[in-house]
């Protein structure tokens, strides 16, 4: 099995070729935990939790490092803001990420280490960076030098002046030249920071990252993912940082990206307030819906993220689940959704094949690959639809409903019985025994 995938890096899709086929190193950039996931940030742990299990069907063994900052001056503002300490801030958010993404049934990655864990790490790498004199000192701030490195703007295919024109650079008189980027900076007493060889102060978010790189994976890993908003200046500054941290023109191999995501056709954002988080989605929806939605548009190209999407996605997933009814013929993952999938993560095909599986054993593997199908049809079709009771309550209502009759209650009985067509399900007495179905 050969996967390809497209690298930004090259700008081609490439054939995978591990450094190791025996041991897989993948990061991704993790949240910021001041606020609610957005759907938006929902789509790469969706993405790469569908890679990291394509990945793991092949390899022996696959190490994913998806990072939680929780050291960033929006994190600071929230907590201002609400007169909170920052930890209660950033564990509170931090709780509800996870809940999110185990509802979006995308799996914890191997290790998801927090900024504010690693600091020492972090000092020790700018240490190796200001050594090899890719980095100067200037007013308690440690800022990377730009002209040092000369493969900057590779990755974003940009020369230094476009990259100053595109981005908003910030001006700061502490800097040599307009692109230099913080390394370290101060902090006040009411910010969060830590003692260091340049004076009391934290981190900027680009190190971070190249820091939890070097101690969870090492200097050179097979892939590096996020959105594609972070290609510049993030990734571009990661792949400075790392490579002159160790005297190196390698870093990650192959580099991608996921596209943007559009609510109902517009860009979200504050100004617009059409922001609209997975936990109030989860509300409506099915976090296997979502997942699904969020699978259904290529993950290169942009999604019109919305309520037909997502209702369409629901249907999709009551033909799924009703096709795990059917008999078992095979229990392989079928080839029809293993080589799109391979073929740069090709989900919009491996699901619309997924369709066409008779078997249901090979349907529960295939779509496994997806993360999908996780629950049983009665499971699936008790929790969504029609029926809003659950599976727990109908039972219980069953049992009355015996009861009921046993003492000749049969008034009661008969109640017990509308009350639950009323929510889709179909009661059916058999040998003695009582057997239910949710209308379909
Ligand atoms: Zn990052």
């Amino acid at each position: 099995m050969k996967l390809k995938i497209y690298n930004t890096l090259s700008k081609e899709k490439e054939l995978f070729v591990p450094l190791n086929k025996n041991s897989i190193k993948m990061y991704v950039c993790g949240p910021t935990v001041y606020n609610f996931a957005h759907i938006g940030n929902a789509r790469p742990a969706v993405i790469f939790d569908t890679l990291y299990r394509v990945l793991k069907s092949i390899y022996p063994k696959v190490t994913y490092v998806r990072n939680i900052t929780d050291v960033d001056d929006k994190i600071n503002e929230a907590a201002k803001k609400l007169n909170q300490p920052i930890s209660a801030i950033t564990n509170k958010y931090t709780d509800i990420y996870h809940k999110d993404m185990k509802s979006l049934c995308v799996l914890s990655p191997s290790h998801e280490p927090r900024v504010t864990d690693n600091i020492d790490k972090i000092i020790s790498m700018i240490k190796k960076i200001i050594d090899n004199k890719n980095a100067y000192i200037k007013d308690d701030h440690v800022l990377f030098d730009v002209t040092s490195f000369d493969a900057y703007g590779k990755l974003s295919n940009r020369d230094r002046e476009e990259m100053l024109a595109g981005a908003r650079v910030e001006v700061a008189d502490y800097k040599k030249n307009p692109g230099d980027f913080v390394l370290w900076k101060p902090s006040n007493e009411n910010e969060p920071g830590w003692e260091s060889p340049w004076g009391y102060g934290r981190p900027g978010w680009h190190i971070e990252c190249s820091s939890m790189v070097e101690t969870y994976l090492g200097d050179e890993i097979d892939i590096h993912g996020g959105g594609q908003d972070l290609i510049f200046p993030h990734h571009e500054n990661e792949i400075a940082q790392s490579c002159s941290a160790h005297n190196s023109n390698r870093y990650a191999k192959y580099w991608v990206h996921n596209g943007y995501l559009n609510m109902e056709g517009e860009k979200m954002s504050k100004s617009i307030g059409n922001i609209v988080t997975v936990n109030e989605l989860l509300e409506k929806y099915d976090g296997e819906v979502i997942r699904l939605a969020l699978l259904s548009t290529h993950y290169r190209k942009p999604i019109n993220f919305g309520e037909s999407l997502l209702e369409q996605s629901k249907n999709i997933l009551n033909k799924l689940y009703k096709n795990t009814e059917n008999e078992v013929h095979g229990d392989k993952i079928s080839e029809d959704v293993i080589n799109p999938l391979l073929d740069d993560l090709n989900t919009p095909l491996a699901i619309s094949n997924l369709l066409k599986i008779k078997c249901s054993k090979t349907l529960s593997k295939s779509a496994g690959l997806l993360g999908l199908l996780n629950k049983t049809s009665e499971e699936w079709f008790a929790s969504n639809n029609k029926s809003k009771i659950s599976k727990n309550d109908i039972e219980l209502l069953i049992q009355e409903r015996d009861e009921a009759r046993k003492s000749k209650d049969f008034v009661k009985a008969d109640e017990i019985r509308d009350q639950l067509d009323q929510n889709n399900v179909v009661l059916e007495d058999v040998d003695g025994k009582t057997i239910w179905r949710v209308k379909k």
